[in-house]
């Protein structure tokens, strides 16, 4: 079978040697071990970098053929950058698999991602068995990230990152989800078919610094949630209703008061109505959010189905007779 390697790389030109050196190693060892064919390939994708990235790649290229790269018009975030290589690859390739270009990946666990391929796997996840080497900080927020978009009701592997390999035909049902707001760990998921769970040890970056600073990392866990869930407009519409409720209760109260003469003039009618108003207006405001919701999902036009595979042998459609026809 013929394997791809596709690493999104963000001014990355302080690890590209050395992870070149260490993929182009392992296409080896699989080759040699029979696992992979010799058009197996690793391409890179350059994300827009503002460094040497793109000139590495392209002499990696001129090099040694096994080494591809695409290059992004502009830095459009690690998500795009992955799907446009993803989206090359898959034309060309029985499975690929997706990696930092950063080397937190373990370079080892692609030998039982490929296992698991040969074992009739369409996809399989990367996922972390610790989480020693990040800062206290990076470990904290990640998870409440996971546990978070688990509330929301958002479906993603736990401390899987977007280490994965993926079937060719993953790869096309994954190309028919045309969305804009891209979060692969949330789609990949609703992709389906026999998956499975590879673990491994993340390491520490290999060199350069971070290029997911918490503003980065917090515009993504948004962008997850938005794009994944209307529970935050089902709260505003429940926030509502119980405003309403409570404006109603306030009406009471406020009848009563005025009724038994403690009101100053004018008090009354100023506060039923700030608070049945309000009530009223976030309701509104709610009915309208699950609209939107609605025509939100609805402009996404995600496929409703895949299918995996079809069991019926067709009856022979009989000709029409001449004749017969009135
Ligand atoms: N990356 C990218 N575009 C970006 C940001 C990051 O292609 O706008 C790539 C980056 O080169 C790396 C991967 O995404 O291969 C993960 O980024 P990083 O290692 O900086 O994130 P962290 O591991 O700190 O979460
Ligand atoms: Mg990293």
């Amino acid at each position: 079978m013929t394997l791809y390697i596709v690493v999104p790389c963000y001014n990355e030109e302080a690890v590209l040697p050395e992870t070149s050196r260490r993929l182009a190693e392992k296409l080896e060892t699989l080759e040699k071990a029979g696992k992979i064919s010799p058009a197996s390939r690793v391409l890179f994708v350059d994300d827009g970098s503002k460094d040497r990235t793109w000139e590495l790649i392209s002499a990696l290229h001129r090099r040694d053929p096994r080494f591809g790269g695409v290059k992004l018009s502009r830095n459009r975030g690690h998500q795009n950058a992955l799907l446009a290589g993803l989206m090359t690859a898959k034309d060309c390739a029985d499975a690929v698999i997706s990696m930092d270009a950063d080397l937190q990946d373990d370079v080892d666990a692609i030998d039982r991602m490929v296992d698991a391929f040969a074992q009739g796997f369409d996809i399989v996840y990367g996922v972390r068995s610790s989480r020693r080497t990040d800062t206290f900080f990076k470990r904290a927020t990640a998870q409440g990230f996971y546990k978070f978009m688990k509330l929301m009701g958002v479906d993603i592997v736990y401390n899987h990152a977007d280490f994965r390999l993926m079937s060719r035909r993953a790869l096309e049902g994954l190309s028919d989800y045309e969305e804009v707001n891209l979060f692969l760990r949330g789609i990949v998921p609703l992709i389906g078919y026999p998956s499975t769970t590879v673990e491994y040890e993340r390491a520490e970056r290999f060199a350069g610094e971070s290029k997911y600073p918490l503003k980065k990392m917090l515009a993504f866990a948004f962008d997850g949630i938005t794009s994944f869930s209307v529970k935050p407009i089902r709260w505003v519409t429940a926030a509502g209703f119980l405003i309403f409720v409570a404006s109603i209760l306030a009406l009471i109260y406020i009848l009563v008061v005025k009724l038994l003469g403690f009101a100053v003039a004018g008090w009354s009618a100023t506060t039923a109505s700030i608070w049945l108003l309000g009530g009223l207006e976030l309701l509104g405001l709610g009915v309208i959010g699950e609209y939107v919701g609605k025509i939100y999902t609805e402009v996404k036009s995600r496929p409703r189905y895949l299918i995996e595979a079809v069991e019926l042998t067709p009856g022979v459609i009989q000709p029409r007779e001449s004749g017969t026809e009135q």
